[in-house]
């Protein structure tokens, strides 16, 4: 199924963001597998499943076994249960103007609404009032990360609220960690610690609390210990994962354009803007158009490669000089037999046969960029035409 981009017909593009669900299928499998069997995944398919489509990725992962969906903001979750996927839904990001707009129909969808501060608590409650129905609410908890979620001093006065409150239920208590994708890093127990005494504390108040979750991608991988009653992992559903893993994630977002120009120049030629680039030898270029505007890291210039699609088979090539808004140039070599309209994979899954090299990864572009994979899976434009495999 081909989804046209608004303004231009996909037809007329060269750069195509192709998006295959079964490989966010198949590593949510792969996922759930690491699981102990009273564990349940909820897959975060917050920012437009990290770029992949929100209902794509959503309905890819509960085919693979997640039994919830996370996303950030209230309209995003909203919108997954009119789409009818009749699992749990947790939002977690809303300031008091959203939520007076919003909250009142989530609530009444059923959605779990997290809770970060007694004032949020408060909007939860109205709204909930306003939909004749108890708000379901995961407590968050700052344990060290300085951003959303109420302070551990704050867990009694809340627990004291939820318990008072006939249209506050609670769900679950949680919190986010800083450092998992660093295992040596001793603040992932450090918040750990502070979340389970904060959780005593909590229960001390509201009783038990149904259900704990605390770990994202990289504390799935690496720390089974935290699994706990729920996981939330985003990125390496769509194939990167944030530590080393012998488990098989592939995937799931390709980036692809087409050579517009092959040209030779001497040895010695500029490439592009401030002429970062001068070519070591007489070499072929080739002219991609494709550009920060497309999606790319101008700060990854002149750094990473790409996959040049040839009739002579698959090669990679560096990209060169610095990344334009609409281009890019690569130096295919000398020798190199690409032509004009020959497939270029800038990142992703080029399904090559095992022989040939395999394309770059978002990771390479990322660590090229001075960022990370979930920046460069989540930039890709609206003017990139976007195509999902079936
Ligand atoms: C984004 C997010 C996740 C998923 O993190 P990954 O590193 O992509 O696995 C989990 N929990 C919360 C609160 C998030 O914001």
């Amino acid at each position: 199924m081909t989804l046209p981009i608004p303004a231009e017909d996909p037809r007329h593009l060269p750069n195509r963001v192709l998006i295959d669900p079964s490989a966010i299928t198949e590593n949510t499998r792969a996922l759930t597998g690491l699981l102990q069997e009273q564990t349940a995944l909820m897959a975060v398919v917050k920012a437009d499943g990290y770029g992949h489509g929100m209902l794509t990725a959503a309905r890819a992962a509960l085919e693979g076994g997640a039994t919830w969906l996370g996303v950030a903001h209230p309209a995003s979750a909203l919108a997954l249960a009119r789409a009818g996927l009749d699992v749990p839904i947790l939002t977690w990001l809303y300031e008091p103007h959203t939520a007076e707009q919003v909250l009142p129909e989530v609530i009444g969808s059923g959605i779990d609404v997290s809770v970060g501060s007694l004032e949020m608590l408060h909007l939860a409650s109205a709204a909930a009032q306003q939909a004749e129905r108890r708000a379901r609410v995961h407590l968050k908890i700052d344990t060290g990360m300085g951003r959303n979620g109420a302070a551990p001093s704050l867990a009694r006065d809340i627990g004291r609220t939820v318990r008072d409150d006939e249209f506050l239920q609670l769900v679950a208590a949680w919190t986010h960690l800083t450092s998992a994708d660093d295992p040596a890093d001793p603040a992932t127990d450090q918040q750990v610690e502070v979340f389970d005494s904060t959780c005593e504390a909590l229960a001390d108040e509201v009783g038990p609390i149904p259900l704990q979750h605390i770990a994202n991608s990289a504390a799935l991988l690496s720390r089974p210990d935290l699994h706990r009653d729920l996981v939330r992992p985003g990125i390496a559903l769509y194939g990167y994962p944030p530590v080393p893993t012998d488990v098989p994630l592939r995937p799931a977002m390709t980036l692809t354009s087409r050579l517009a120009i092959v040209k030779d120049v001497p040895e010695g030629h500029a490439v592009g803007y401030g002429r970062i680039h001068h070519t070591a030898q007489p070499t072929r270029l080739g002219l991609v158009p494709l550009g920060y505007a497309d999606g790319l890291h101008r700060a990854g210039s002149d750094r990473c490669e790409v996959l040049v699609r040839t009739a002579a088979g698959d090669r990679r090539v560096p990209q060169v000089g610095r990344i334009s808004m609409d281009q890019i140039v690569v130096d295919l070599g000398p020798d190199s037999e690409a032509a004009p309209g020959d497939e270029v994979v800038i990142f992703g899954d080029s399904g090559g046969a095992p022989h040939e090299p395999s394309a770059v990864g978002a990771d390479e572009w990322a660590l090229a960029a001075g960022t990370i994979p979930y920046e460069v899976v989540t930039s890709v434009s609206g003017r990139v035409a976007r195509q999902v495999l079936s």
